[in-house]
């Protein structure tokens, strides 16, 4: 695809980017997770917020307003290189707030260089097919930012929790033995290291949210008419599996964190800090691409003159 340098005027608003990272890093590095081995999800509570109380909360909007902005300038440029792509993974529990996360991080971000692909149940054809077949389909083109709204990584969390999907995976039943875990999560390694080789960039964010804050927002889907659509009884069903659910995101955690492709466990109970830890951990790996404009050389130059020589003397 065709794609073009634009004036500096077109391009978005700039925001300090070092000015905005100083101060984001603070909040988001204690939630990374580069080297699993010693992780514990106990350790990371889901209703902290780095302790500010809830009167940080308008200063936390403009620290987002910010952050979006900023997002907006990096991935003007990330679109014009046209080299590396961005893959944003989320998973969590429901009503954790993924589809808010993702609404208001990318709400500033040309929907051209975007896109969001959502994984439910797998269809006739998905199981039809390996796990990562569904997702590889989705990837980014160079350029792009992609965005999974759940991903291969549901066949180490729900399938774990329930082993008899494996039976309608279609599966050879030889395969299915006691290593199948061990096995997916090293080959989910090896494929996200294949990914970072290839130039897409790869991000994990859980969304930890506390059951009593589930219950809560649960509730309210019930009783708020408007949010009614949002409820389904089977989300609450799966509330009973709350222990093994924390067991296979633990476990998923320790086993394909890396240097590559961390994993950020974001405390979710308060919406406002989530959102500015998931816009600052996207922009710092943005950041760490070096992106600029492409360069104009002298026969781009030269031919720019010509045109404009050619379009004045009409
Ligand atoms: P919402 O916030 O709208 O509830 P959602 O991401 O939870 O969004 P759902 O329509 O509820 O979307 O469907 C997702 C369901 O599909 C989840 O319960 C998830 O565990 C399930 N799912 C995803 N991948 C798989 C898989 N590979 N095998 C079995 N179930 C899967
Ligand atoms: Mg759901």
């Amino acid at each position: 695809m065709a794609r073009k340098s634009k004036a500096p005027e077109e391009r978005p608003a700039k925001v300090d980017l070092d000015a905005f990272m100083k101060k984001a890093r603070k909040f988001m590095r204690p939630y990374r997770v580069s080297k699993g081995k010693n992780f514990r999800l106990k350790d990371i509570d889901p209703g902290e917020t780095a302790g500010l109380g809830s009167e940080a909360k308008p200063r936390s909007k403009e620290a987002l307003q910010n952050g979006v902005q900023a997002l907006a300038q990096l991935q003007d440029m990330l679109y014009a290189q046209d080299r590396w792509s961005v893959l944003l993974i989320f998973q969590a529990m429901d009503a954790a707030g993924k589809d808010g996360v993702i609404k208001h991080v990318m709400s500033g971000v040309n929907p051209q260089g975007c896109q969001v692909a959502s994984f439910k149940t797998p269809s006739v054809e998905d199981l039809d097919h390996d796990f990562l077949w569904r997702c590889n389909k989705q990837l980014p083109e160079r350029g792009r930012i992609g965005i999974f709204n759940r991903s291969y990584y549901e066949d180490v969390l729900v399938v774990k929790v329930h082993p008899e999907f494996l039976g309608s995976a279609k599966i050879p039943p030889r395969l299915i033995g006691k290593d199948i875990w061990e096995n997916r999560y090293r080959d989910i390694r090896s494929y996200e290291r294949y990914l970072a080789n290839n130039g897409v960039i790869v991000r994990k964010f859980f969304l930890h949210v506390s059951r009593a804050e589930q219950k809560r927002r649960f509730l309210e889907r019930i009783e708020n008419p408007d949010k009614n659509w949002k409820f389904s009884a089977s989300d609450a069903k799966e509330r009973a599996h709350w222990k093994e659910y924390m067991k296979a995101y633990e476990e998923m955690i320790r086993e394909t964190s890396t240097e590559d492709s961390p994993w950020y466990v974001v405390p979710a109970d308060n919406k406002w800090f989530t959102r500015v830890v998931v816009v600052a951990a996207v922009i710092e790996a943005l950041d760490s691409l070096d992106l600029h404009y492409p360069e104009v050389g002298a026969d781009k130059l030269r031919e720019l003159a010509a045109a404009k020589k050619a379009l004045l003397a009409e």
